[in-house]
């Protein structure tokens, strides 16, 4: 990770930190569908934001509205989304805050139900124990043996359990 992507990081943390109370759980599930949208496009179109969310078209459009009066983003016409540079901010500490517990979850050996078990963990974690996760996660990278380790002794317990 470079300087740069730190310092939007740490930023992310604290702009969701002011917001926190206006965010609810499905607008984090909008914000970071849109950004992920936006990382490619630069925007996207209500009835795709809809279909990728699995809503209805008018369930979108109006949670838009919502986010474009918190400054998060353009609803434009043509059923077009665009980012606020505050919205990016939010939207990219969202993406990697669900790429640092998927991240976590495959270290620890977690393969079914994988997805399902980010979207239920990435709403609750906070900033802190989130920040600990990715060190964590940065540890096994950084010495593949002790992961070697880990794994090994894991599926020894997981044939253990599974005798027992
Ligand atoms: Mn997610």
């Amino acid at each position: 990770m470079n300087n740069n992507q730190e310092f939007h990081t740490v930023r992310g943390y604290e702009i969701i930190g002011k917001q926190k109370q206006a965010l609810s759980h499905s607008m984090e599930d909008y914000l970071e569908m849109i950004y992920r949208n936006c990382l490619n496009e630069g925007h996207i179109r209500i009835n795709v934001l809809a279909e990728s969310l699995n809503v209805q078209a008018p369930s979108a459009t109006k949670m838009v509205q919502k986010l474009g009066k918190l400054g998060l983003l353009h609803y434009e016409k043509y059923g077009t989304v665009k980012m606020t540079p505050e919205g990016e901010k939010v939207g990219r500490y969202l993406l990697k805050r669900h790429e640092t517990i998927e991240n976590f979850l495959k270290i620890i050996g977690v393969e079914q139900n994988l997805l399902v078990n980010v979207e239920l963990i990435e709403h609750s974690v906070t900033p802190g124990a989130l920040h600990k996760i990715e060190i964590l996660n940065q540890f096994f990278r950084t010495y593949p043996e002790i992961l070697e380790k880990y794994e090994e002794y894991r599926i020894s317990k997981e044939n253990e359990d599974k005798i027992r």
